[in-house]
């Protein structure tokens, strides 16, 4: 600081979030919501997709590499140019023009949208067919490639882009929501902050950590927090929609569930009843539609109503505690449980004598992988 005749110097400094030319707000909770104007990707306002060029249009099949015409816009008398230009260059910046697309690394698959001094990239490619666009056949080029897509600002985390830039343990809330919900919980548990930070976010942890364990512990570790609910199971939804009832703590409530088992893995079911169980425990009235052994055996009341199916049924052929059904004669249910019914395995397996082969699967988990399985045509 400079002093003059003994008066300090004033001076200023900016209390603004500056940095790398981006001024950033002051982050609030709207900030973090894609479901508000303020919080929303400007691009695709908060969808997470736009329609846009499509990578899957663009590059159709990832098994194939560059020098094999990989990417579909850049095929044909002119516009193999493009593709020549990157094929041609291709040692100077240490390129595998012959491997797989879906086999290259992230940076590799990057530098073919955004390009080089040596090549242009798809980015650039597009731009001039847009500018090229009073010409009909740019403009049917481009339609061939335009599709609903994954937003280019957001990368599809519906948020706007300096809501990323801010992080808690290193990560920001876009890859928060993009991890499996098992790999989330191991986060947060692992997460230490400072005191200051822990006392302002200790009961919003606590929650988090709540609504994570529940989840996870209704089998739903694969999930990600960001999966549209439309792409949801029947039963995915009704176990999210109970995490929220418990978490709401709702009393002298009535729940209604249709199968909240239906695909679950076995090893889960017990978890579920724990679940229902803790509703209950809340002061709540929980009534389950199932088919599955053990949540009919967990259940305080039962009623089971037969005897058939269809027509066949509609009456209540047992209502009282499950411990008490074996003995009901009429039930189907009972003879099965009991074992006095039984559907036999088939001693005899038939053949299979054609085959559905799904090749080089590659999506979320599967890595690349082939599978086939028996395929029975229908014969009419
Ligand atoms: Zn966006």
């Amino acid at each position: 600081m400079q002093v003059l005749n003994n008066a300090p110097a004033e001076r200023h400094f900016s209390n603004r979030f500056e940095a790398d030319g981006m001024t950033f707000e002051m982050p609030s909770p709207h900030l973090f919501n894609f479901n508000n104007p303020y919080g929303a990707c400007k691009r695709c306002e908060g969808f997470g997709t736009v329609i846009d060029i499509d990578p899957d249009l663009v590059i159709p099949n990832r098994q194939l590499s560059v020098y094999d015409y990989a990417i579909a816009c850049w095929k044909g008398e002119k516009m193999s140019a493009w593709r020549d230009a990157l094929v041609r260059s291709a040692h100077h910046f240490d390129f595998p023009i012959h491997r797989a697309i879906t086999d290259l690394s992230p940076e590799q698959y990057e530098l073919l949208w955004t390009g080089n001094p040596y090549f242009g990239g798809l980015n650039n490619f597009f731009a001039f067919v847009e500018s090229e666009a009073h010409k009909i056949q740019y403009r049917v080029m481009l339609s061939k490639y335009r599709g609903r897509t994954i937003c280019r600002d957001c990368k599809g985390t519906r948020l706007r882009p300096d809501a990323q830039y801010v992080k808690i343990g290193g990560k920001s809330i876009g890859e928060l929501v993009t991890m499996p919900i098992g790999e989330l919980r191991h986060f947060f548990a692992q997460l230490v902050l400072p005191d200051y930070d822990q006392s302002v976010a200790g009961r919003i942890l606590t929650e988090i950590g709540n609504r994570l364990e529940i989840m996870s512990g209704i089998g739903l570790d694969y999930l990600q927090l960001n999966r549209l609910s439309a792409t949801l199971s029947g039963g995915e939804t009704q176990r999210i929609n109970l995490t929220r009832s418990l978490g709401s703590n709702l009393t002298n409530s009535m729940y209604i569930l249709d199968e909240p088992s239906v695909g679950l893995h076995p090893r889960d079911t017990a978890r579920l009843v724990a679940v229902l169980q803790q509703l209950r425990n809340l002061g709540n009235t929980v009534i389950v539609v199932e088919h599955e052994e053990e949540v009919m055996k967990a259940a305080d009341f039962l009623l089971d109503i037969g005897p058939l199916a269809g027509h066949l049924g509609g009456e209540v052929v047992f209502a009282d505690t499950p411990d008490r059904l074996p003995a009901a004669e009429r039930s189907l249910t009972a003879q099965y449980l009991t074992g006095a019914k039984q559907i036999a395995l088939p001693t005899q397996r038939r053949k299979p004598t054609a085959f559905l082969t799904v090749e080089n699967a590659n999506h979320h988990n599967l890595k690349n992988i082939t599978v086939r399985s028996c395929y029975k045509p229908y014969r009419l």
